[in-house]
């Protein structure tokens, strides 16, 4: 990140897809969403941090390429890619260092996806320099444990970088996403994984930890609610009410830590019982 701070941002959880393993998705907006142009006013208001745009699908999103365009500071993105990439205008695509284009296998064929990330690349086989870093994620839904490795081989052979995820349930619940079975077989594929561990294993041996999210990473929801991350609830205050504050330190967290995100930009040290109690 280079010293900035990154802001994930959900300005809506709407999205055109329905993967039944989504945990966040909604069918339209919900009451109290802000349009674009405040989410970039109060995110100038906090010192324009880096900003990665998450959803549900931020790119069907009222006034997403003028946002895009206009916020002064570098973006990131996490996009199911449905739209061709050619169709934003000039300058769009410039404006990220980073997108995640993700693979959902109930609404698109593996060959649309592939061929829409390799065109996404090709857009700047000319000009290398200014090519957002892209990688292709795929949910490790146990129903394509099977077909994951082959997927990624060929959209390495693309050029493409790609990794699979691990399916999560909602901050705070352990039930198992996978069977005994499938997550072994899940390993023994030894395929890049977006993040070392399962939910499941994480939640299994939680303990009390230090943590820094908040300090530089912080994720806020679309109703401008700032958490220090994902999972854990501990509040930075409201983007658009002038409350929110960044964190000068650590902070306890009993959370269980599962998303590849917090675990990327977060800095966490274990801490035993006998210290904390
Ligand atoms: S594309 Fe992403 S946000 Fe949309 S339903 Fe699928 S997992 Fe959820
Ligand atoms: S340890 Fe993980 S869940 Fe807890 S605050 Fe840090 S990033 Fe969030």
């Amino acid at each position: 990140m280079g010293g900035r701070r990154l802001a994930v941002i959900l300005p809506s959880l709407l999205c055109n897809y329905d993967c039944p393993y989504c945990r966040i998705k909604a069918r339209r907006r919900q009451s109290g969403e802000r349009p674009l142009v405040d989410w970039r006013d109060a995110l100038m208001t906090i010192g324009a941090p880096l900003a990665h745009v998450a959803g549900g699908e931020p790119t069907v999103l009222k006034g997403f390429a003028d946002f895009v365009l206009g916020y002064p500071a570098p973006l990131r993105m996490t996009t199911n890619l449905w739209r061709a990439p050619e169709a934003w205008p000039p300058g769009f695509w410039e404006r990220f260092e980073y997108v995640t284009v993700s693979f959902h296998p109930d609404h698109t064929d593996f060959d649309g996806f592939a061929t829409r990330a390799a065109r996404l690349h090709a857009l700047f086989d000319r000009r290398p320099a200014l090519r957002p870093r892209l990688t292709c994620t795929i949910v490790a839904d146990p129903r394509w444990i099977d077909a994951l490795p082959g997927w990624l081989a060929r959209l390495r052979g693309l050029g493409l970088a790609a990794r699979g995820q691990y399916l999560n349930r909602p901050a705070g619940d352990p039930t198992p996403t996978y069977a005994p079975a499938d997550l072994k077989r899940l390993r023994a594929s030894a395929i890049p994984m977006s993040h070392d561990r399962a939910g499941q294993d994480i939640h299994v041996t939680n303990g009390p930890k230090l943590c820094d999210a908040g300090r530089v990473y912080c994720h806020i929801d679309p109703l401008g609610e700032a958490r220090r991350c994902s999972r854990d609830r501990l509040s930075l205050g409201n983007l658009f009410d002038g409350t929110f504050a960044w964190r000068d330190g650590e902070a306890r967290c009993e959370t269980a830590c599962t998303e590849a995100c917090d675990r990327t930009f977060a800095r966490m040290r274990a801490i035993s019982q006998e210290v904390t109690a």
